[in-house]
């Protein structure tokens, strides 16, 4: 489930007709390569190569927004709170826009092109007859994001007025720098298996608090609107409940627990923002090839993790995605 260039470049092979499609950009020998330099590959190198995009929003972010309004962050004020805010929403706005163009567009020769037949649920989500819908996924999807870019206001602030400690200079601590935004995609998948399992029935989807189903009761008020997407597109990755949110967007907590530099903090926070895209836009590789996490949305309580660490087959919950009647029989809208 990765999201960004690779998978432009994806489509645009597919469109035009080219067998190698999937192969990772350059890495034309992929397919041929053993089991465990497949596997060393993925995990050394493009497990983060995957996210380029979502370091690109945090990179820009830190390389023009952060100059133009840190230095007033140690007091609140409309003026850079509002600048933080219209970057973030610009980003949603063109990056979820996009995404959904491309996939879904009339206008997109792509949409209209060999790239349907990706298509895990043939139905498109937000035909004219579902604009409510997609009215409701844009709607919980802006408010993640502007619940983000309060979080990021909130540690502006916190590190401008001297009340957590950070550090400014990236290059300051090279080994520790690279190691910890390094560690930022491992970090989201431990921590959204554990946040997403946690918000499944922990028992039985009967129970709710008085049986000490915590798990059962968030389902019930908050996660339920997640899977109200049953055959999930672009925009079905950040529809959540606010308090889910919440929940979902602890991963850029860690500068409460050390210091370190904003970039950390925004790449975990923009990783967050944008990969749900590639895991929820409905189509197999070269796009999103969410396979995994669509059974998530079809099926519920199986492949609540990403397979990037294999939680889901330590603990029995592992679901893979075999095309065959029974599966397309269950798809709904
Ligand atoms: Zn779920
Ligand atoms: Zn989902």
């Amino acid at each position: 489930m990765t999201f960004g260039i690779r998978n432009l470049v994806g489509i645009h092979r597919l469109h035009t007709g080219q067998e190698n499609y999937s192969t990772p950009l350059i890495f034309k020998t992929y397919s041929q390569w053993s089991y465990w330099q497949r596997k060393a590959f993925d995990y050394l190198i493009w497990c983060h190569v995957a996210h380029a995009l979502d370091f690109s929003a945090a990179l820009l972010c830190w390389l023009w927004i952060f100059p133009i309004t840190f230095p007033q962050a140690h007091e609140w004020h409309i003026k850079w709170v509002s600048q933080v805010f219209l970057y973030n929403l610009a980003c949603e706005f063109i990056i979820y826009s996009f995404w959904h163009w491309l996939t879904y567009g009339r206008t997109s020769p792509y949409a209209q092109g060999p790239l349907k037949e990706k298509k895990f649920n043939s139905t498109n989500p937000y035909d004219d007859k579902k604009q409510d819908h997609l009215l409701r996924e844009v709607t919980f999807t802006t408010l993640g994001w502007l619940q983000s870019a309060f979080v990021q206001c909130v540690f502006m602030w916190l590190w401008a007025s001297g009340r957590l400690p950070y550090y400014y200079d990236f290059w300051s601590r090279p080994f520790f720098s690279i190691f910890i935004l390094l560690a930022v995609t491992f970090w989201r998948e431990f921590h959204f298996y554990w946040i997403h399992r946690f918000m499944h029935p922990w028992w039985s989807v009967k129970n709710g608090l008085s049986q000490g189903d915590i798990g059962a009761f968030l389902y019930r008020h908050c996660h339920s609107l997640h899977h109200k997407s049953r055959n999930p597109g672009p925009w079905s990755g950040l529809s959540m409940h606010p308090v889910e949110h919440f929940f979902y967007y602890t991963c850029a907590y860690f500068p409460l627990l050390f210091a370190c530099h904003p970039l950390h903090f925004l790449y975990a926070k923009f990783h967050a923002d944008i990969a749900p895209i590639g895991g929820h836009d409905g189509f197999d590789d070269p796009a999103g090839g969410g396979d995994f996490h669509y059974l998530h949305h079809a099926f519920f309580e199986c492949n609540y993790g990403v397979p990037l660490i294999d939680f889901d087959r330590l603990f029995g919950t592992w679901k893979d995605y075999v095309r065959k009647p029974s599966v397309d029989a269950k798809r709904e809208d």
